[in-house]
């Protein structure tokens, strides 16, 4: 029986996402032993032609290749996938989306009339249609296996789209914010990570990115009760997620 085709793509990213996979040590030989990996620089340079039963894409759209090169890979692709902030928000790069790209890039290059750069970095979707998209900056790796095994056997992801704040009471973490004051993100953000901030005394900044309908109001209220000024409110949504709609927006109340 043929085995489904897997590919892995990356657009403007620090290739996190994709390390996610290969970390996975253990399940890897399974993965391998169920897929075709087709196309997968970071892991091997043999490359199979496509189509492909599914394409994971990481990265964000930051050049006018990229944005050709997508299109491509959607038309290649049964399903598409993408993984992690960049792909799914634009990542930390998108905060060119409130600044000026020319003036960056004649600060930092020597020769920017080199560069070939579009004005913003955008999340995949903005560009073609995508399957499933999963948060994380980096991804979990379990959440990795688990939407690749349900796609490829014709399931919905079992991914939760609950806040960061069940996870603490899951974990009877104490709460940083209630308990100390500590500004943290975990009410309005997507679940995933494990619990890793909270549970060493840190706030939570927000790389799942928002949660399904985030109360970001009720939550920027509260910092400011805390102390938090404006602009330092504004600097919490400012970083992993910066581009997504619901940060973004909240980001803008505190300019
Ligand atoms: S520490 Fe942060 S994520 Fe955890 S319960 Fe408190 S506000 Fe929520
Ligand atoms: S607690 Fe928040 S910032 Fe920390 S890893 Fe989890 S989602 Fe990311």
């Amino acid at each position: 029986m043929r085995k489904p085709k897997l590919a892995v793509w990356k657009f403007s990213s620090c290739d996190g996402c994709q390390l996610s996979l290969l970390d996975c040590e253990d399940e890897l030989l399974a993965v391998a032993g169920a897929v075709d990996i087709a196309y997968f620089l970071e892991a091997t340079r043999a490359r199979l032609r496509g189509p492909y039963d599914l394409s994971l894409v990481e990265g964000s759209i930051t050049t006018p290749e990229e944005a050709e090169r997508i299109r491509k890979v959607r038309s290649q692709s049964r399903f598409l996938v993408t993984i992690g902030a960049c792909a799914t928000s634009g990542g930390i790069q998108a905060l060119r989306n409130f600044a000026d790209v020319d003036a960056f890039a004649r600060a930092v290059y020597a020769h920017p009339e080199y560069l070939d750069t579009l004005a913003t970095a955008t999340a995949i979707q903005d560009h073609v249609p995508v399957d499933f998209e999963l948060r994380g900056c980096p991804v979990n790796k379990h959440q990795l296996l688990e939407v690749v095994n349900a796609t490829l056997n014709g399931r919905r992801p079992n991914i939760p789209d609950h806040s960061q704040c069940v996870e603490c009471k899951r974990h009877g973490t104490v709460c940083v914010l209630v308990a100390h004051g500590t500004p943290c993100l975990g009410p309005v953000t997507q679940a995933g990570c494990g619990n890793l901030c909270p549970a060493c005394s840190r706030g939570c900044y927000g790389c799942f990115g928002p949660k399904e309908a985030p109360n970001t109001a009720a939550l920027s209220a509260k910092l400011g009760a805390e102390g938090l000024g404006g602009r330092a409110i504004g600097h919490l949504y400012s970083t992993f997620n910066a581009n997504a709609p619901a940060f973004r927006e909240e980001s803008q109340k505190h300019e």
